[in-house]
Formats: C-alpha cells, sequence, structure tokens
C-alpha cells in the first residue's frame, strides 16, 4: 500500500527567509523604486553582472527589507538609510550549491556556514543521509535543528537511500516509504534526495519504487545519483521521475545526461573531471539552462583552504569557461531548477542574496547579503552563526566489541584456498585467487591489503573482511567510521595488530579516524557526532585532517587518480556497480551476489 502524505502539524520552522509577500514590504519597494522613500540600503558604485543578458553594467542596487526593489545606474541623488560603496566591485546573486552533505566537511552546520558564507554561499541543498544512516530520523531531525537561524540558507532534504544497499547492508537507520513520505509532508524538508538505489529501481523493487512516488506525490524535487548508467537504464531513471545528477565521470556521461533533460550538479568533490566538462560545454557555444554546480563532499582541510562552491567557480573559469556562463550556473540557472524564482538574479523583486567581488576570476568575496542583511565582510561572518546544543540521540554512536588482531584473520582449511578477491578502488570488480592456509588463516598475498567491516550499529554481526588486488602497498592501517554510506566501522591496512590497533583507537573516540604502524596509533581525529562529525572549529578540524592525511603518506602508495585517500571513504559504497565489501560480506548489488566470507573453496591440493 501507498502511504498517504500527511501535512505537518504546527511545524517549528524557523525560516532564514523573510516572507516576500508581505505587502507593506511590497508598497515600500514599489515607493523606494520610484524615488518616493528612501531604500533601507543602498550598494553604490557596483558593476552588475547580469544572469540574463550576460553583461556587465555599472548600477546601484536598493535594498527593502529582505528585496531588491531596483537596480539603476549610479545616482548620487538616491536615498537611502545606509549606503555601502563598493568601489566598482562585480556584482552577483548568492552562490547556490545544489548538493551536498556538511557531514563530509566533518563541522557542524553553524561552522560550515562560517566556512562558505563569507565565500559567497548562500543557499545550499543539503543531503543529511550522512547522519540518518547513523542515527535515523534523529539524524535528520539534528539536521533540521542544525539548518535554522544560520546566516547560510541551507535546505535540507530528505534521505531516500538509508540505508544505500538494502538487504545488502545495515546502517543505523532504515527508511520506507512511509518515513519518506513523513519527512516530504514537512516544511522545511525541501525534497527527496539524491535516489542512488538505481538498480532495484530499475528492477521495479517495491520499497524503491514507492519511495520515488511518495516524492513525486510531494510535488518536491526528486534527485538523482546515476553513477554509471547509460542509454536505456539511463533514460528508465528520468522516465521513473529523478530530476537530476551529479555521478559523471566523462564528458560522454554528461552530454547524455544534459540530452536526457537532467539537471546537471557539475561537482567540485572530482575535481579532476571538471576540465573535460568544461571543454564539453565550451564547444556547445552557449551554457544549457539546466547546468549547475555543486560540491557534494568536501574535506574539512579543503574547505578550509581551497572553499566550496567559489572553488567550483574558479576552476571552471581556470578552464576557459566564460565567467559569465560559471557565475549563472552556480546561481541563476540553480535556482531555476531547484524552483526558487526569488533567487538567482539581481533584479527588482527578487530576494537580495547579493554577493560582491573583486575580482570575478578569483571569486574574491568582499561582502555577502543574505535577505538584504549583510551577513559576511571581507572573509568573515559579521554576527556569529549559532549553534545548537548536541541531542545524545546523535553521540555514542559506536556500538562495537573491543577489537584484537584475530578479528581481522580469515578462517581457513588448508593446505590451499580459493578466495574471491576485490581489485581496483573506485571502480571494484570480481577476482579471484588461489592463496596458501597457515595455521587456519589465510595467508595474506604480498601484493594485496585486506579490509574489514564492523557494524558499528549495534547489530553485533562479526566483522567482514575481503582481500583486495591494486590497492597498493601499506605499511600500516587506516581505520575510520566515516565509511559511505552505513558508516560501519572500516579499517584498511596488511597487519591483523596495525587494524586492531586502529579500529580501537576510533572505538574509544566514540567515532573518528585514526592511522597505525606497527602496532601503535600515530595519528587520529574524534568525530564524536555521529562518528561524522566533530565540534571543534573548521581550523582545528581542518589541522588534525591534515595531520592524519599527512600520516599516511608514508605508510601507502597512492597511484591518482583512483587510489587516492578520498577512495578509502567510498570503498563500501554499496549501492555503486561492482563488488564491495559491507557489513555483511562481499556484496555485489547490481548483480544480486552477497558471500558472507571470501572463501570460495578450502582443503585445496
Ligand atoms: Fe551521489
Ligand atoms: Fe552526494
Ligand atoms: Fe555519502
Amino acid at each position: 500500500r501507498r502511504p498517504a502524505l500527511r501535512r505537518s502539524k504546527g511545524s517549528k520552522h524557523v525560516s532564514i527567509d523573510e516572507n516576500l509577500t508581505d505587502p507593506l514590504l511590497r508598497a515600500n519597494a514599489v515607493k523606494a523604486a520610484r524615488g518616493l522613500r528612501p531604500f533601507d540600503k543602498l550598494v553604490r558604485n557596483a558593476v552588475v553582472l547580469d544572469m540574463v543578458t550576460g553583461q556587465e553594467r555599472p548600477a546601484d542596487i536598493g535594498i527593502v527589507g529582505a528585496l531588491i526593489a531596483s537596480v539603476h545606474p549610479p545616482d548620487s541623488a538616491r536615498e537611502a538609510k545606509q549606503q555601502i560603496d563598493v568601489s566598482g566591485a562585480f556584482a552577483v546573486p548568492g552562490f547556490i550549491d545544489t548538493h551536498m552533505h556538511v557531514e563530509s566537511s566533518m563541522v557542524t552546520a553553524a561552522e560550515y556556514a562560517r566556512a562558505v558564507v563569507p565565500r559567497g554561499v548562500t543557499t545550499a541543498l543539503w543531503d543529511p543521509h550522512e547522519l540518518a544512516n547513523v542515527a535515523g530520523m534523529k539524524g535528520v531531525d539534528y539536521a533540521c535543528q542544525a539548518a535554522k537561524r544560520l546566516p547560510l540558507r541551507l535546505l535540507p532534504l530528505a534521505p531516500t537511500c538509508v540505508p544505500s544497499a538494502p538487504g545488502f547492508e545495515a546502517s543505523g537507520g532504515d527508511f520506507g516509504p512511509e518515513q519518506i513520505a513523513t519527512l516530504l509532508a514537512r516544511d522545511d524538508i525541501h525534497g527527496a534526495a539524491e535516489l542512488m538505489t538505481m538498480q532495484p529501481l530499475l528492477n521495479g523493487d517495491p520499497r524503491v519504487q514507492d519511495i520515488v512516488a511518495a516524492g513525486l506525490a510531494s510535488h518536491k524535487r526528486v534527485c538523482g545519483h546515476g553513477r554509471g548508467l547509460t542509454g536505456g537504464d539511463l533514460a528508465a531513471y528520468a522516465a521513473a521521475g529523478i530530476v537530476s545528477d551529479h555521478e559523471l565521470t566523462s564528458a560522454a556521461d554528461l552530454i547524455a545526461r544534459l540530452e536526457a533533460g537532467f539537471t546537471i550538479e557539475l561537482r567540485g568533490s572530482h575535481e579532476h573531471l571538471l576540465p573535460e566538462f568544461a571543454k564539453l560545454l565550451i564547444s556547445l557555444g552557449h551554457l544549457p539552462q539546466t547546468v549547475t554546480l555543486c560540491t557534494d563532499d568536501v574535506f574539512p582541510d579543503d574547505l578550509l583552504t581551497k572553499g566550496s562552491l567559489d572553488h567550483v567557480i574558479r576552476v571552471l573559469i581556470d578552464n576557459d569557461m566564460p565567467a559569465a556562463w560559471v557565475y549563472r550556473a552556480a546561481t541563476f540557472n540553480a535556482a531555476n531548477r531547484i524552483g526558487r524564482p526569488d533567487l538567482g538574479l539581481i533584479a527588482p523583486g527578487k530576494r537580495a542574496d547579493i554577493v560582491l567581488v573583486s575580482d570575478l576570476a578569483e571569486v574574491s568575496a568582499t561582502h555577502v547579503f543574505t535577505n538584504g542583511r549583510l551577513v559576511a565582510q571581507a572573509g568573515c561572518l559579521v554576527q556569529p552563526a549559532p549553534g545548537i546544543s548536541t541531542p545524545s540521540s546523535i553521540t555514542q554512536s559506536v556500538r562495537t566489541k573491543e577489537f584484537e588482531a584475530a578479528d581481522f584473520e580469515v578462517p581457513a582449511r588448508g593446505p590451499f584456498a580459493r578466495i574471491a578477491t576485490l581489485s581496483r578502488p573506485r571502480f571494484p570488480e570480481w577476482g579471484e585467487r588461489q592463496i596458501p592456509v597457515q595455521d587456519g588463516k589465510l595467508v595474506l598475498p604480498d601484493d594485496m591489503i585486506r579490509m574489514a567491516v564492523c557494524n558499528r550499529h549495534g547489530q553485533g554481526t562479526p566483522t567482514r573482511v575481503a582481500f583486495m588486488e591494486n590497492w597498493g602497498t601499506w605499511r600500516g592501517a587506516f581505520a575510520t567510521t566515516v565509511s559511505h554510506d552505513s558508516h560501519n566501522l572500516t579499517v584498511f591496512g596488511r597487519d591483523p595488530e596495525d587494524l586492531a590497533a586502529a579500529a580501537n583507537a576510533v572505538r574509544q573516540l566514540h567515532g573518528g579516524l585514526a592511522v597505525a604502524s606497527q602496532g601503535k596509533v600515530i595519528a587520529q581525529l574524534a568525530l564524536p557526532l555521529a562518528g561524522l562529525i566533530s565540534e571543534e572549529p573548521l581550523e582545528n578540524v581542518a589541522r588534525e585532517f591534515a595531520d592524519l592525511r599527512a600520516a599516511l603518506v608514508p605508510l601507502v602508495d597512492w597511484q591518482p587518480p583512483y587510489l587516492v585517500f578520498k577512495a578509502l571513504f567510498g570503498a563500501s559504497l554499496v549501492c555503486n556497480a561492482g563488488p564491495r565489501l559491507s557489513d555483511v560480506g562481499i556484496v555485489d548489488a547490481f548483480n544480486n551476489l552477497m558471500l558472507e566470507s571470501c572463501v570460495v573453496a578450502d582443503a585445496i591440493g
């Protein structure tokens, strides 16, 4: 049965958005536009980069309340209660990040806002699916609370894939169609987030179909994650009602998705692909209206040093995309695609989200206004972003027993065993090996590493171990409770003593990351909120994260672009194609396969 949509009763939603339907506000704006009353604020001597014409023109911007009342040629005769002379800076609309997860930056929403608003981001669509996969509905409630009263318009969506591959993994939440419908009925939930359960949807799985049906019935957007889909499968994904995608891995993916009518979320988290995307878009001769920009997952050190959507804008301009196109993708196109005609333009009647940048290519924001209020200046918030106290429902989230080296061994009968292996980071493939068995345990070949996943959400299942090929040479171990998307405790390395040391370290931290070498922990980062987030300032989190990243450099031979640090956090993303290790075993959701142990046959020879 399909769930009925419920109206939310007495929503306590506190939006940063003032109501633009207030007749008095409009009447005042009308008078101010005609010179019959002063503006509340007048941004003087700007150069507007017009998102409609693509042209630059000198202008003053008159603001009344949260509204832009007038954009007119510079005129010193116009009156205002407050004048801000920006002496030739470019005025562009506030940037809109169309797909992101605050959790990936490992800081609270308030810290996140402090980092991105001064860089010009005024709106972000937040899929809190990491919190949901750890803490279920309480995780989403926390996200919605944390998103309120910020200088950033942070718009939470309903996470549609909790867990990402039902039946192939267990997370800390389980959202069926009813939960999704309940979430979508809320005023503070702005759509259905990336539908990652592609294969079940295409196969007609009733749970996933009903989740999409709940999204469509809510008349809110149903966002996508169409990793690897081509041809008929890509068409089917669109036909099912999915409207957007950011999982592009080539220019061919981009053109196929443009042709299929998807809203494109060009993402910064896969920066190495942006040059070929820029090239393709330039070759079209115009910017399609469906192209928007997003960050998706940004590590804390990258957020601090490189930035957020401003960095994506910079990279695209660096790759010869006309600045007017790039800003249009980040503002006007995004506003239209997310259904917010009040945003994305510097024009009378629109919401006054305005960024002043001294240099378009450098994206150097000097002033940021949201709703007509100056919220950031010279790289800092004008007023601190209010944080919220942490509910106990999202702490103490690592529920495992203490680990010992034996947990990372695989029992088998000798003298030889045949095992299923996982080959290649990022695009995993099945492999097979015959390997020796000693003392009732598999002997790890020199060219392979161990990966282990242990359910941390109280299921109490045993630790699963896989042997992986083409994952480089390792001389230590790395443990993490950030492991997309079920965020089970995941460990990589060779020596079981190292794996146990790293795993126990993150267990003691109640979540986080740790690096161990020769049986000792040499770097760690505590993430006590859901095992995903720190309550520390971004600067501290970024420093510890960078130190931890650096600690792994001498221990692992990375091979970019695929065998990189980041690949460790997505190795257990079961909803994508290929075999993956989850807390239930080696699984392949696309081919409906599951192995509890990697041992296919033993007592050979
Ligand atoms: Fe995705
Ligand atoms: Fe995502
Ligand atoms: Fe994720």
